[in-house]
């Protein structure tokens, strides 16, 4: 762990030393970042390299978020992470319809790709300990509340509770210039500073220790069912993780029956995942869309807390690396440059480069939720033009590598072709599933 700067004393309750915040020549910036995910850890890294005084606070630092671990191909060479964090690499990928049709992702994988699977407690840990490489004071401990400055620049106080063993333990406070609020959906920061709320959903799933067979045919392979048994509004998956394999759904609309959808992806995995044991179960929300405010004052938002994870595919950890980066930056250049941090820096450095780099994808991802998750004739379709490779292309293009290429416009135009037919065609599959399985629910309920 980093020296202890001169204004951090977590032995026990203790207000800053310093008497000003205001920027002060030659004084270098002071960040508390609340949370040690991807977001927080990428914040401070690039905080601390930057040459701010980068406080990590993470409540939990030897926990495992509940997460697949599936991250995009570019996110390794972008940030950096070893090969050998990796436990799976998935060169296969199958999405199941409700009628049980399979398309299979692997004809367009580009050679040599794949998805990595890693696990968040050797992600996270790996991430924070080269946040503390670059200088960044990694605190152990749950942040409950924070004082607001009275001025533009006054301090914010940061109060916590640290966990740290021996005498470090008991309540502390750190004076900051700046807060980036990395604490996840259910961010306290957030709530501190009014930053309103969002929905979420929530998301469910089970770890399962599968027979060695199981293991085996789960090896690169990482499948998604789609359907009103295993979610009304999302997708439940099977993803291989290091020896075992995660099982999980997630909805929105329905959160209480979670665990009839759950009960409903193990029946569609069936027979591939008989004689596995659980070894964990585990659930948390996930953010719908991002947060009313993400910047308020000097104090960011980024990652879950600010509500950045696509709907669709309900990936977050890439997005909240990459706005931990990004946040992180604008709020050193600012100060670098001003000697100061505001809030219309940070609507500048931070937001706008965000937006103007991700929300068209996150706008197009919502769409296809919208159209493709709203009921089984709509999921029928999407497994169908799943199957196409030209879809299987551009899907791995912008997934893998975080690009919104421009389509070839007569493949874009077959394609399109090609959704009306299948949404016409499949809404007769689509009603039929639908109609078979209120015919089944009937006849268990007769049973009872
Ligand atoms: C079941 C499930 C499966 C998922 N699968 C995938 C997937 O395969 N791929 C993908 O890309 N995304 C996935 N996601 C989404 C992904 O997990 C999140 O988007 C990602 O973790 C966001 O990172 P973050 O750093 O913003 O927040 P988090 O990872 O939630 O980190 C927040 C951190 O803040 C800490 N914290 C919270 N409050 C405080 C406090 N008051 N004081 C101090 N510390 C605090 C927490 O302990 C935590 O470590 C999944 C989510 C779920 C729930």
């Amino acid at each position: 762990m980093a020296a202890a700067a001169t204004c951090h004393s977590p032995a026990r309750f203790t207000v800053s030393c310093s008497s000003t915040s205001a920027a002060a020549p030659g004084r270098p910036l002071r960040v508390a970042v609340v949370g040690g995910g991807p977001a927080g850890a990428s914040a401070a890294e690039a905080l601390a390299s930057a040459g701010a005084q980068a406080f990590l606070l993470e409540r939990n630092p030897s926990g495992a978020k509940p997460c697949g671990g599936a991250i995009p191909l570019c996110m390794l060479d972008e940030f950096a992470i070893p090969r050998d964090l990796i436990d799976r690499r998935v060169t296969r990928m199958r999405i199941l319809s409700p009628s049980n049709l399979v398309a299979d992702f692997s004809r367009a994988l580009p050679p040599g790709a794949h998805i990595p699977m890693l696990r968040r407690e050797v992600l996270d840990s790996f991430l924070r300990t080269r946040a503390a490489d670059a200088g960044a004071q990694l605190v152990p401990g749950l942040v409950t509340s924070l004082s607001l400055p009275a001025g533009p620049t006054d301090p914010y106080l940061v109060h916590y509770i640290s966990s740290e063993s021996g005498q470090g333990q008991g309540r502390g406070v750190l004076e900051v210039d700046a807060v980036v609020g990395a604490d996840g959906a259910n961010s306290r920061v957030a709530r501190e500073v009014g930053a309103g709320d969002y929905t979420t959903a929530i998301a469910f799933q089970e770890r399962v220790r599968l027979p060695d067979a199981g293991m085996g045919y789960y090896d690169d392979l990482a499948e998604m069912y789609v359907g009103g048994d295993v979610s009304p509004d999302f997708y439940g998956w099977v993803f291989p993780k290091c020896d075992h394999v995660a099982v999980g759904t997630g909805t929105v609309c329905a959160k209480p029956e979670i665990k009839r959808f759950q009960a409903g992806i193990r029946a569609r995995a069936g027979p591939k995942i008989a004689g596995g044991r659980v070894i964990k179960v585990e659930a948390h929300p996930i953010p719908e869309h991002p947060r009313p405010r993400r910047v308020v004052g000097r104090v960011a938002l980024v990652g879950d807390a600010a509500g950045y994870v696509t709907r669709c595919s309900g990936e977050g950890i890439y997005f909240a690396a990459k706005s931990g980066r990004m946040c992180g930056q604008a709020m050193a250049e600012e100060w670098a440059r001003t000697g100061g941090v505001t809030e219309a820096g940070l609507r500048r450095g931070y937001l706008r480069r965000w937006d103007d780099e991700f929300l068209l994808m996150f706008r197009f991802l919502d769409l296809l939720q919208q159209v493709f998750y709203a009921g089984n004739a709509g999921r029928e379709a999407l497994v169908e033009m799943c199957a196409d490779e030209y879809v299987q292309r551009r899907t791995f293009e912008s997934y893998l590598y975080k690009r919104m290429v421009a389509g070839e416009p007569w493949g874009d135009l077959k394609l399109l072709w090609r959704t009306v037919a299948s949404m016409v065609r499949c809404g007769v599959i689509g009603r039929e599933v639908d109609r078979l399985r209120r015919v089944e629910l009937q006849a268990r309920e007769l049973r009872v």
